[in-house]
C-alpha cells in the first residue's frame, strides 16, 4: 500500500517553506521533498538585502535555515529525497521518489525552482568544477587574489561580479549588448568597483586551458575583434531554467518550461496540483515573491481539500 498524504510539497526554496508553514498551521500535515539542493537557489546567494524584515540583510543559507525551522515548528515532515516521476491523471495524485517509492496525495504543491543556465561551449562543460562555475559564493574563495571573468548582465551577474571583486585581483565582466539588464543600483555598484572591468558588446569565444581554466578568448560582436585574457576562474551568470522536466506531459507549461497557473491563483490545469515560486514565475523571481506564491499555493490547496471534503 502506498503512503497517502493530504498535502505534498515538492521543492524546498522560499516558496516551498512558506507553503509548508501555511499548510502545517492549517493542519494539512504537509510532507516536503527537498530535492537535490535543499534550500534551493538561495543556498548559493550571498547577502539578501531586499527581503522585508531583515534591515541589516541576511545570508541566503541563514534565511533558509530559519524558514526550515519555522516550517518544522508547525509539524512539516521534511524528507531529503528527490521526486523523479509523477502521475496526475487520477483522482489521487501519485509521485515516485528516486528509490522508486510510490506516494499518493490529495494535493500537491510544486516549488521546484529554477537552475543556472550555461553558455553551451565545449570548453565550459569540460572545465566545469576546474575553474568554470555558476556560483561565485560557492567557488569564489578558490580564486582569491587571482583574475577571474563573469559573463552575464542581469542582477545575478552584477552581484557575482561585485562579490568576486572583494576576493579577486581583477574581475572581467562580459556583457553581450551595450547595456546591462541589472537594476540601476546594481549597475552603479558594478561601474563604481575599481577592480571590475566591463567589456560591452562582448561574447565568449572559448574558455582556454586543458585541465584548469587558464584564460578566455572573447569576441567583440560589433568589430569582430578577438582578445585573450589570462584568468583562473570563469563564472557564468546568464539566468535560469525552471526545474519542471518531470512535469512535462503532466501539466501545462510555456515554451520555456515555466508552469502555467490560472489567473490570480496558484492553480495548474490539474485539480489539486498547485505551482509556486520560480517554477512558475519568469518575471519577478524574487525570494519574497516566491514566498508569496508559496502562501497562495497552501491557501489554494486548503480550499481545494475543503471543497472535496478531504479536510
Ligand atoms: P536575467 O534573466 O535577468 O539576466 C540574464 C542576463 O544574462 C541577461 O543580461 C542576458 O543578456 C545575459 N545572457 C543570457 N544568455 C547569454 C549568453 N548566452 N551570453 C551572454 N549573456 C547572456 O537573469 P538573472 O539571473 O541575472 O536574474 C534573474 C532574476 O533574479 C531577475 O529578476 C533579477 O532581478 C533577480 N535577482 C535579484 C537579485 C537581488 O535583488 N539581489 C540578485 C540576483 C537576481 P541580455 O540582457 O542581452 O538578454
Amino acid at each position: 500500500m502506498a503512503e497517502q498524504h493530504k498535502c505534498i510539497i515538492i521543492g524546498s526554496g522560499p516558496a516551498g517553506y512558506t507553503a509548508a508553514i501555511y499548510a502545517a498551521r492549517a493542519n494539512m500535515k504537509p510532507v516536503m521533498f527537498t530535492g537535490i539542493q535543499p534550500g534551493g537557489q538561495l543556498m548559493t546567494t550571498t547577502e539578501v538585502e531586499n527581503f522585508p524584515g531583515y534591515p541589516k540583510g541576511i545570508t541566503g543559507p541563514e534565511m533558509m535555515e530559519e524558514l526550515k525551522e519555522q516550517a518544522e515548528r508547525f509539524g512539516t515532515e521534511i524528507r531529503y529525497e528527490l521526486i523523479n516521476k509523477v502521475d496526475f491523471s487520477g483522482e489521487v495524485h501519485k509521485i515516485w521518489t528516486e528509490t522508486n517509492e510510490e506516494i499518493h496525495a490529495h494535493s500537491i504543491i510544486i516549488s521546484t525552482g529554477a537552475d543556472a543556465k550555461w553558455l553551451g561551449l565545449e570548453s565550459e562543460n569540460r572545465l566545469k568544477n576546474n575553474g568554470v562555475s555558476a556560483c561565485a559564493v560557492c567557488d569564489g574563495f578558490f580564486f582569491r587574489g587571482q583574475d577571474v571573468a563573469v559573463v552575464g548582465a542581469g542582477d545575478t551577474a552584477a552581484e557575482e561580479a561585485t562579490y568576486l571583486a572583494k576576493l579577486c585581483k581583477t574581475v572581467h565582466l562580459f556583457v553581450r549588448r551595450d547595456e546591462m539588464r541589472a537594476s540601476k543600483i546594481m549597475q552603479d555598484r558594478v561601474l563604481n568597483t575599481p577592480n571590475l572591468i566591463v567589456y560591452w558588446n562582448t561574447e565568449t569565444d572559448e574558455i582556454l586551458g586543458e585541465e584548469f581554466v587558464e584564460g578566455v578568448r572573447i569576441r567583440n560582436n560589433k568589430t569582430g575583434e578577438k582578445t585573450e585574457i589570462p584568468i583562473g576562474g570563469f563564472f557564468v551568470a546568464i539566468g535560469h531554467k525552471p526545474n519542471t522536466d518531470i512535469f512535462k506531459g503532466a501539466l501545462e507549461m510555456d515554451s520555456a518550461g515555466y508552469l502555467v497557473t490560472e489567473g490570480k491563483s496558484s492553480r495548474t490545469d490539474i485539480g489539486g496540483v498547485f505551482a509556486s515560486g520560480d517554477a512558475q514565475d519568469n518575471i519577478y523571481r524574487q525570494a519574497v515573491t516566491a514566498a508569496g506564491t508559496g502562501c497562495m499555493a497552501a491557501l489554494d490547496a486548503e480550499r481545494y481539500l475543503a471543497t472535496k471534503g478531504l479536510h
